[in-house]
């Protein structure tokens, strides 16, 4: 229709107009997500567990969608809170990248309840760049964990979603994943990170 053919606005219509402009402003700024930067090895939040979620209020939800974005943005599968500095036991993991929504996982106050069989594959750590070993893992877990409204629910995962949510977990408890490796290993992995550390490449 062309737009002389439009009837006059009325007074109530623009206020809606200027409403609905300020909503969609508000829309904007709320949806700009507000990422929070991945601190790095050794930073003491990392080396230390998590305290447990006791309360799920809307800012809780909020921290978690801000996780994801920030996840996201670091280009990583999974992002546990210490990682962002906030010693809390909340994790997210979306082993897809963003391909199917129902693989986004929020895991607060997880528990592995059950595990069978063996694994040992690569994984890396955005807390932890350029690292890269393979690590044993249990092939599959069953792990029991609250939701963003606290509701307990159960999980099972095998290979990589398995290695996702032990490696995230092991976050919460202040666990690395180098600290899974053998002894030899380990202590290259540290001199090559202090290596980097005095190149200012850390
Ligand atoms: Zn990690």
């Amino acid at each position: 229709m062309p737009m002389a053919t439009k009837p006059d606005v009325q007074p109530d219509t623009q206020d809606s107009r200027r409403t609905s402009r300020a909503a969609i402003r508000d829309s904007i700024i709320r949806s700009a997500p507000k990422l929070h930067p991945v601190i790095k090895y050794p930073h003491p939040t990392l080396l230390k567990p998590g305290e447990p979620v006791t309360e799920f209020t809307p800012e809780l939800a909020q921290f978690v969608d801000e996780m994801f974005d920030s996840m996201y943005a670091a280009e990583g599968i999974g992002l546990a809170a210490p990682q962002v500095d906030v010693s809390r036991q909340i994790t997210v993991i979306d082993i897809s990248y963003h391909e199917r929504p129902e693989d986004k996982l929020v895991l607060i106050n997880p528990v592995v309840i059950d595990r069978r069989g063996k694994q040992f594959e690569e994984e890396g750590c955005l807390s932890l760049p350029e690292i890269r070993e393979k690590v044993h893992r249990d092939a599959w877990v069953k792990v029991r964990a609250q939701n963003i409204q606290g509701e307990f629910f159960e999980v099972e995962g095998t290979d990589l979603l398995a290695r996702a949510m032990l490696h995230e977990i092991d976050h919460l408890h202040g666990i690395l994943f180098i600290d899974r490796l053998s002894r030899l290993k380990r202590d290259l992995v540290l001199r090559r990170i202090r290596k980097m550390q005095r190149n200012g490449e850390w």
